[in-house]
């Protein structure tokens, strides 16, 4: 919510311009913003997930937590996933943020689903889900996992689902961890913390069945665990598990590696969400682009080579942390802006003629672009749609119905 509040504070403003529905690269060319504006920045985040490279990524059953996510959120590229929840396992690969994420939204009650903003489609493939087990499996050990712990704390406070962690892959952490920065240490002990809870001990048996009937469903960690192949059913059609490299730790900390010790593993599952990281992808062949990193090479938000062209965000550092950590990159970009106008680097003594001579360019390609008021009006009717449903708004997902509605 504030992050909207923020936006659409700005977006207002008297000196900023929104202009929507239009597609850099295909619409309008990066060359042709240069020669309307003084400076552009390129701020386009990661669009694109990293892929596994191994055998059976592409059987049905197996789903890149990306598109997931965008399923549940209501992307339009996404809207027609249909996730195949028949089963009752699914394996999350990757021990990252989006992980936990897709791992709470499979095994959430739906009444607390109901009252987000997911969108009505989703909510009833969700209701129907089979789902009631997921592991989350990384190649690293508890020391390397990618998540936070405000996102892991939710999930093992998760109602009707129980934490199912192995005291033994904790054994002498909490020694290790001693002189862990603070964020690491805390995320440890609540790790540790959850592994060595076990309410079933103290419980007569009806207890215990009490607890299992009000907690359905379970989730759980996975280490040291390399996808190596997903498997297929007899028909060759299906993911039915994937096979694990079992892996020792090189090195520790941050830095240490994951080696095949040669062991493997198979772990069944119906679903297999490969959550491994985002991509950005390289915009428009007049920007330069690292292959190999998936980023626009920059020094401080300067893109490499091209005085007037900056970047920001993901596509600048790649697809790590949080917001916080976005914000304040986009605050270094902005005051790389800010130094070279001082400097001359950017030569503002003839003006530049602005959106007048990208309009015209979008006129002539048939390209109408979408103004702040007009989201606004969006906004507005997906409010509208989700309040009958106690919902704080039922996405549109088709956007010919966004255009259709503000007379596109
Ligand atoms: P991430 O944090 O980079 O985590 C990726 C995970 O995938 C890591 O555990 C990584 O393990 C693993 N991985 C990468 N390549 C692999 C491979 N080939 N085989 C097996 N495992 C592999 O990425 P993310 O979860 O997509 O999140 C992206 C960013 O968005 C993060 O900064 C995250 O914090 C942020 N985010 C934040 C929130 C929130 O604030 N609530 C929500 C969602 C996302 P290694 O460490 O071994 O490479």
């Amino acid at each position: 919510q504030n992050v909207i509040n923020a936006f659409t504070q700005t977006a207002r403003s008297e000196r900023c311009a929104y202009y929507g529905n239009v597609t850099v690269g295909r619409d309008v060319t990066v060359a042709e913003l240069r020669q309307a504006y003084h400076a552009v920045v390129l701020s386009y985040g990661a669009e694109d997930n990293r892929v596994l490279g191994i055998p059976g990524e592409n059987l049905s059953g197996v789903y890149s937590a990306r598109a997931f996510v965008g399923w549940y959120n209501g992307l339009p590229e996404n809207r027609d996933l249909k996730p195949d929840l028949s089963c009752e396992t699914a394996l999350i690969l990757g021990h990252g943020n989006v992980a936990l994420d897709v791992a709470r939204i499979l095994l959430s009650p739906l009444h607390l689903l109901k009252k987000t903003d997911i969108t009505d489609s989703s909510l009833a493939a969700l209701a129907c889900s089979k789902v009631k087990r997921v592991w989350l499996v990384g190649r690293r050990g508890p020391l390397q996992v990618a998540f936070t712990i405000k996102e892991l704390r939710e999930m093992v406070n998760l109602p009707g689902a129980r934490p199912v962690l192995d005291p033994a892959d904790f054994t002498g952490l909490k020694n290790a961890i001693k002189d862990a920065p603070r964020p690491r240490k805390r995320l440890t002990e609540l790790m540790i913390k959850t592994a060595l809870e076990k309410p079933g001990e103290k419980m007569t048996e009806l207890q215990a069945a009490v607890a299992q009937a009000a907690a359905p469903r379970e989730w759980g960690l996975k280490f040291q665990r390399s996808p190596e192949e997903v498997l297929p059913t007899a028909d060759g059609r299906r993911a039915r598990g994937v096979r694990m490299a079992l892996t020792r730790l090189e090195g520790s900390g941050d830095s240490a590696k994951a080696i095949p010790t040669g062991d493997v593993e198979e772990l069944e599952c119906g679903l297999v969400l490969s959550s491994i990281g985002y991509r950005s992808l390289p915009l428009d062949p007049a920007v330069p682009f690292d292959t190999q990193r998936s980023i626009i090479p920059n020094s401080s938000g300067r893109v490499e080579g091209v005085p007037g062209l900056y970047c920001s965000g993901w596509v600048k550092r790649g697809p790590t942390g949080v917001i916080i950590t976005t914000m304040n990159d986009s605050f270094e970009t902005a005051q790389s802006v800010l130094e070279d106008l001082q400097v001359g680097v950017l030569d503002v003594s003839t003006s530049r003629e602005g959106f007048g001579a990208v309009e015209s360019i979008l006129r002539s390609r048939g390209v109408r672009p979408v103004s702040f008021s007009d989201w606004e009006k969006i906004d507005a009717a997906e409010v509208a749609r989700g309040k009958a449903a106690g919902k704080p708004r039922e996405k549109i997902v088709d956007p010919q119905e966004m255009l259709r509605l503000i007379g596109h």
